[in-house]
């Protein structure tokens, strides 16, 4: 882990959460119109793959052909795709962040297996890359690397998920000190069935430094094989049933001292810097996903004749085809752009400082938990009104919808619940702008001080989006005077007033999807006739809704008589716009995705 050369300094890169407080112009975001052409190769090739390899194989994933499974990860191993995040001397690729998000959200093809595959190279790789001791790295990670061993990452038990920091399993360092003892339970592991190395959270007592004499998480590399550990019955789930979802049991299970992974006591570090990067790329498997149903759904709205037409010639059919294509243009744009802050911040950090690559992923915390929180539902959006085009074949199993509808729920649940990554984001940029880090105080303060002295002068903008960067500009002033008014109102206490901080979290992710929908309609290209400046329109007439009903509740919470009319003027003013015509947008987006036949812009 030595740091061979010095990381740029933070003035070249964007902090995360700056959004806010900050004007951010399409140069300087990454969208997929980014994109190298090696990008654009690996995107193709992981398409294909996913296409003419894994989705023939479908009824036997389903089936828990487990063997399939492994076979296709190491099929993709030979494609380099299980590799991107690893370092070269273990036989990996070290790609660009951007690479892997492009493999994640391409091979999203089949619920079951993409999760297994992202389970395998995100949290079941990671953590070794991260904190593994050389000998550690050299023993598994070629292997891991060429796709003949299937990695896991075991943190839940069943009296602890969300707040996983309170494992009740164990881990004894014996008095010579050769070994340690894992006795316990975990649950819900995915890839539990048949993984050959796990990343396993025990208890552990820690001897030396401020937490001496306590009990702290730590991290351990299990080998499946090791006696005293089984892994027990598959789950039965409502989708993704083709993934292997099991607990593992550990009884006197002894491993060598040399499988601790980082220090003892420092396990929580490991767990939560993990999940961020399993946050983001979650993201784009939810993407791909939402891709997949969007693409189902709108062929069958070509082929399905009622009432003498196409169904898609429906008004009602189009609206849902145009909130789609709109939520999978906005996903795109908030993943890749947070994809990019990140390979941004990691320019020029040396590759093997893994502490310095996860201080500078963790600074994201706040985007990776917004893609996780707004693309899971927006998949989950784009699902129902899939199967809601099929209708009565959309409820059967022999329909593409039914199994899309059930995979995708699980993404609001894991990587930390929707509500947990909601209190992350408000918590975390509460918590940067009380420390000072991020300069939001002096923002809010300046925001409080301009809507309390009335109307202001506004400026004037030209173009094709000028209303949806007037609507952008309100919304950030309008979130940051609720939060500023929420913050004045129950200080330190607000973490515990969680339907605010949800509420807030609401308004942010608000922003932060408005702000990447006009950003990249811009670098495409603005005119009225432009279907991503359609797109952003749209969206930004939705999430200045969600800003408005989300700071009236607030409100009317944090404020009372004189004060609550006030600020619920100010929200009426600072919100004011010209409502867009939303049918026409709608008409216009689907008319054009009806004409492709596909999501293109
Ligand atoms: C298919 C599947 C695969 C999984 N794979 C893995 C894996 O590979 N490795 C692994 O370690 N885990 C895995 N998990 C576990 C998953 O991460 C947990 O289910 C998740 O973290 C939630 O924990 P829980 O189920 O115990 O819910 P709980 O923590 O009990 O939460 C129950 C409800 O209460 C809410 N809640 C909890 N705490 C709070 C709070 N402080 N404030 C507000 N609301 C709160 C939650 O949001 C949720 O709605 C998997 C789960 C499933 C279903």
């Amino acid at each position: 882990m030595a740091t061979m050369t010095a990381p740029p300094p933070t003035a070249t890169r964007t902090p995360g959460g700056a959004f806010l407080i900050t004007n951010p112009t399409p140069a300087s975001c990454f969208f997929p119109e980014d994109f190298t052409e090696e990008h654009r190769a690996i995107a193709k090739s992981t398409a294909d793959f996913a296409t003419n390899e894994i989705v023939p194989h479908s009824d036997a994933i389903e089936a828990k052909d487990f063997a399939i499974t492994r076979s296709l990860i190491k099929k993709a191993a030979e494609l380099g795709l299980t590799a991107a995040d690893i370092p070269e001397e273990y036989g990996g690729l070290e790609m660009d962040k951007a690479t892997s998000a492009i493999i994640a959200e391409n091979i999203s093809k089949q619920g079951s297996f993409s999760v297994a595959f992202s389970a395998h190279t995100g949290i079941g790789t990671l953590p070794l890359v991260w904190y593994g001791t050389e000998a550690q790295k050299a023993k598994y990670l070629p292997s891991i690397a060429d796709g003949s061993m299937v990695g896991a990452y075991a943190l839940s038990e069943s009296s602890s998920g969300s707040d996983a920091v309170n494992a009740s399993t164990r881990a004894v360092l014996s008095e010579d000190g050769s070994t340690y003892t894992l006795n316990g339970e975990k649950m819900w592991i995915t890839n539990g069935g048949f993984a050959d190395l796990y990343t396993i959270f025990a208890k552990c007592l820690v001897t030396e430094g401020k937490d001496a004499g306590k009990e702290r998480l730590t991290a351990f590399l299990v080998e499946r094989g090791t006696p005293g550990f089984t892994s027990g019955k598959e789950e039965h789930k409502l989708g993704i049933r083709g993934s292997s979802t099991t607990p593992l049991i550990l009884s006197d299970c002894k491993i060598p001292a040399s499988n601790l992974l980082g220090e003892v006591g420092k396990g929580h570090h490991i767990a939560f810097n993990i999940l961020n990067v399993g946050r983001y790329k979650l993201g784009n498997a939810a993407v791909g996903g939402a891709k997949g149903a969007f693409l189902n759904g709108l062929k069958y709205s070509k082929e399905r004749k009622a009432f003498g037409k196409a169904i898609c010639e429906f008004g009602l059919i189009q609206e849902k085809l145009a909130n789609m294509a709109t939520g999978i243009f906005v996903g795109e744009a908030m993943c890749y752009r947070t994809v990019g802050l990140i390979d941004q911040a990691l320019e020029g950090v040396d590759k093997n400082n893994t502490t310095e690559i996860q201080k500078r992923i963790e600074e994201y915390a706040v985007e990776c938990s917004m893609v996780k929180v707004w693309t899971s539902e927006m998949l989950d959006m784009v699902v129902d009104e899939s199967l809601q085009i099929f209708a009565g074949y959309g409820y059967v199993e022999e329909y593409p919808a039914e199994r899309a509808y059930r995979d995708a729920r699980i993404n609001r649940i894991f990587e930390g619940t929707n509500e947990i990554n909601r209190l992350i984001i408000t918590g975390w940029l509460m918590k940067s702008a009380m420390s000072g880090k991020l300069a939001l105080m002096p923002a809010i303060k300046s925001i409080m001080d301009e809507v309390m002295s009335g109307p202001g002068e506004k400026e004037e903008r030209e173009g094709a989006l000028a209303a949806e960067y007037n609507l952008l500009a309100a919304a950030k002033k309008l979130t940051l005077f609720v939060a500023g008014s929420a913050t004045q109102k129950y200080m330190q206490k607000i973490a515990d007033e969680q339907e605010v901080m949800g509420a807030l979290a609401d308004m942010i992710i608000a922003v932060y999807t408005m702000e990447s929908a006009i950003l990249r309609a811009e670098k495409i290209g603005t005119s009225d006739s432009s279907i991503p400046t359609a797109m952003a329109r749209l969206y930004a007439a939705r999430a200045i809704e969600t800003i408005e009903k989300s700071a009236r509740m607030v409100i009317a919470a944090v404020a009372e008589g004189d004060m609550a009319r006030t600020q619920f003027a100010i929200l009426r003013r600072l919100a004011r716009h010209d409502p867009a015509d939303t049918i026409a947008l709608r008409r216009q987006i689907a008319a054009h995705v009806i004409r492709a036949g596909k999501y293109a812009l």
